[in-house]
């Protein structure tokens, strides 16, 4: 297996895919307060599948409604590379269906998360993903 990052290093690499512009901005302005942290910003899911492949981020926070293919679906591809397939992955959505939340923890998101959300849980989430120390529930 290909080693995503190198723990030792105390830097880690987030991507989020997210077409909202006033989200990116959040997203922005929430990793400034996390020293050690790299955001990369993918507009739409071909280039943030596509970006996981060539960076190998640590995380990937996934917006579910994108133009064209779905956070969903981009996720399943995601989990279906090999090199990919053990990335984290929250999903950040407007919608709260459960039949939505069903389908989206199918396909193996760590984490479903409704917007808007808490900012200091979101934070302390993320911390808890990439130190490694979070029980799986
Ligand atoms: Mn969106």
């Amino acid at each position: 297996m290909k080693q995503i990052h190198n723990p030792e290093s105390g830097h880690h690499l987030v991507l989020h895919i997210e077409d909202n512009e006033m989200n990116v901005e959040l997203a922005y302005s929430i990793f400034e307060e996390m020293p050690g942290l790299e955001l990369i910003i993918a507009a739409d899911a071909k280039t943030g599948v596509s970006l996981a492949r060539s960076r190998l981020p640590d995380l990937i926070l996934m917006d579910i409604n994108l133009p064209g293919m779905d956070g969903i679906s981009a996720a399943k591809l995601i989990k279906e590379t090999s090199e990919t397939k053990d990335i984290p992955i929250i999903a950040l959505s407007a919608e709260a269906m459960s039949d939505d939340i069903d389908r989206a923890m199918e396909v193996g998101f760590e984490e479903y998360i409704t917007k808007p959300f808490k900012v200091s849980s979101f934070m302390d989430l993320i911390n808890s993903i990439l130190s490694g120390n979070r029980l799986k529930t």
